[in-house]
C-alpha cells in the first residue's frame, strides 16, 4: 500500500469522518464503510439519483456498490419514492399487522416457489439467526454447517470462518463470540462436497442444517460448482437436516426468483434482505410450511421484532419488487456483461492478470488468473493490485466496492452515459493496478 498516495480531494467528507470518529467506532456504523483495507478517506454521500451518488464536497459519481446490492433499480426511482411518500404520510410504524406486510409477503412467495411462508424481519443477520433457531428448534439438533468465506451477517454462531478443515469445530474468529457460541458451528471449505459428507458422518443425526450463500458473494463471487447446491440439498435430506438457502444478497436480484431462479434447487428455508427492501430495513426467512408452522406464535420456537414488517418499509420494498419484471432483470444482465466486459478488457491490454466472476448480474474482479473456487483461492489474487486501482477508479468519479473480496453491483439506471463514465476511467486505473506492487 506504501505506493499509493490518496489525495486530499475529500475535505467535507474528511471532516464528518473526524466528527464520526469521535462518537462513533471508527467513525463508520458498518466495517466495510471504513475503507480500512483501501485506505484514503470515506466518502460521505448526500445523494443518490439513478446510477449516480453524489458526496458532501459535491462531487458526484457512477455507484457500482448500490448499497451493496439492494438498489437494483438505481437511487430515488420515481416510483419507489411515491410509495414511501404516500406509506410515511399514514404514519410511520403501528405495531399491528398491516396490509402492505402480507402484500410484500405474497408477492416472495409467488415468486419463489419453495417458499410456502414468511416471516419478515428488519435485517439480514435477523433472518439467518432466525432461521438457524427455528432449524434447530424443527430438528432438535444443535450443530450447523456453514463454508469458509460465506457471510450471513453477524450472527454469533455465523462468524465462525476460520479453520476450515473437515468437521473441525469452528474457533470464533471475533472476540465476544464464546467457544460455546461457536462450538455447534462446522466450517467446511465452499465448494467441497466431500468436507460436507465427512462433516456428516462423523456427527450423524447431530447436524441441524446446513446454511449457504445461495451463490456466495462475500469472498467475491464465487459461484457454486455444478451440483454443489444439489448435493447439499440431497446430503440434508439423507440426514434429515435442513438445507438454507441464504439469498440475502442473490434474491430478487440473480433473477425474479433469485439464485432459486437459476440453479432450481429447492431449500428447506431460505432467507432475504437488500433487494426486498427497497433501500430500507426489511429482511425476511421463509420456506416449508410445515417448518414455518413452529415458529411462534404458532409454534413454540420464539421470534419476534417490535419493526418487523414496517409499513414504509414493506412500501418500498413491495414497490421495487413489482417494478422487477423480466425486462428489468434483462437490462440490468446486460449493463452487468458490459461493464464486466470493459473491465477485463482495460486489465488484458495492461497486461494484468484477473478473473472476471459472475453470478447473474453479480460479479467480482480478481487479481489471479485462476479460477476462484473458495475462499483459500480468494486470498490467494494480489490484493494489493486493487487498491491503486480502487482509487483511481475513486478520483475518476467510479464508486466501487472498497475491498477486493466483495461483489460489484449494477442497476437497470446504469445507462449508456454512466457506462461511458466508467470506460473512460478504465485504463488509468488499470494502469494504476499493473504498476502496483506487493
Ligand atoms: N447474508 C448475506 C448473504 C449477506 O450478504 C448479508 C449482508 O451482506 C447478510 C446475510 C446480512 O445482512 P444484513 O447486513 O442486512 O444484516
Amino acid at each position: 500500500m506504501a505506493c499509493v498516495s490518496f489525495p486530499y480531494d475529500a475535505p467535507v467528507s474528511q471532516t464528518l469522518f473526524d466528527r464520526a470518529s469521535l462518537v462513533t467506532p471508527g467513525g463508520v456504523n458498518s466495517p466495510v464503510r471504513a475503507f480500512r483495507a483501501v485506505g484514503g478517506t470515506p466518502r460521505f454521500m448526500v445523494s443518490g439519483t439513478g446510477p449516480y451518488l453524489t458526496d458532501a464536497d459535491g462531487r458526484e459519481y457512477v455507484d457500482l456498490v448500490c448499497s451493496w446490492g439492494p438498489m437494483i433499480l438505481g437511487h430515488s426511482h420515481p416510483e419507489v419514492i411515491a410509495a414511501v411518500q404516500e406509506a410515511v404520510a399514514r404514519g410511520t410504524s403501528f405495531g399491528t399487522p398491516g396490509e402492505g406486510e402480507v402484500a410484500l409477503v405474497e408477492e416472495i412467495v409467488a415468486r419463489v416457489e419453495p417458499v410456502e411462508q414468511v416471516r419478515l424481519v428488519s435485517s439480514g443477520t435477523e433472518a439467518t439467526m432466525s432461521a438457524i433457531r427455528l432449524a434447530r428448534g424443527f430438528t432438535g439438533r444443535a450443530k450447523i454447517v456453514k463454508f469458509a468465506g460465506c457471510y450471513h451477517g453477524h450472527v454469533d454462531a455465523l462468524l465462525a470462518a476460520a479453520g476450515s478443515g473437515v468437521a473441525t469445530f469452528g474457533l470464533p474468529d471475533t472476540p465476544g463470540v464464546t467457544g460455546a457460541q461457536a462450538g455447534d458451528t462446522i466450517v467446511v471449505p465452499y465448494n467441497d462436497l466431500e468436507a460436507v459428507r465427512a462433516a456428516f458422518a462423523a456427527h450423524p443425526g447431530e447436524i441441524a442444517c446446513v446454511i449457504t450463500e445461495a451463490s456466495p458473494g462475500n469472498m467475491g463471487v464465487v459461484p457454486p460448482l455444478d451440483g454443489f447446491n444439489a448435493g447439499l440439498q440431497q446430503i440434508c435430506a439423507a440426514d434429515g437436516a435442513l438445507y438454507i438457502s441464504d439469498e440475502v444478497m442473490t434474491g430478487f436480484r440473480t433473477s425474479k426468483a433469485g439464485w432459486f431462479g437459476i440453479d432450481g434447487v429447492r431449500p428447506d428455508l431460505m432467507t432475504f434482505g437488500k433487494v426486498m427492501g427497497g433501500g430500507f430495513p426489511a429482511a425476511a426467512f421463509g420456506g416449508r410450511a410445515d417448518v414455518m408452522a413452529h415458529l411462534a406464535p404458532a409454534g413454540p420456537v420464539y421470534q419476534a421484532g417490535t419493526l418487523s414488517g414496517n409499513p414504509v418499509a414493506t412500501a418500498a420494498g413491495l414497490a421495487q419488487l413489482r417494478l422487477l419484471d423480466d425486462a428489468a432483470y434483462a437490462k440490468v444482465d446486460a449493463v452487468s456483461a458490459e461493464i464486466r466486459g470493459l473491465v477485463s478488457e482495460a486489465l488484458a491490454k495492461e497486461g494484468v492478470a484477473h478473473t472476471v466472476q459472475v453470478a447473474g448480474n453479480m460479479f467480482s474482479v480478481f487479481f489471479t488468473d485462476r479460477p476462484v473456487r473458495d475462499y483459500d483461492d480468494a486470498k490467494r489474487q494480489d490484493a494489493f493490485r486493487f487498491t491503486p486501482f480502487f482509487h483511481s477508479m475513486l478520483a475518476q468519479g467510479v464508486y466501487l466496492p472498497p475491498s477486493a473480496f466483495e461483489s460489484w453491483f449494477v442497476s437497470t439506471a446504469h445507462d449508456t452515459r454512466a457506462v461511458e463514465r466508467i470506460a473512460a476511467a478504465l485504463p488509468a486505473a488499470a494502469r494504476a493496478a499493473s504498476e502496483a506492487t506487493a
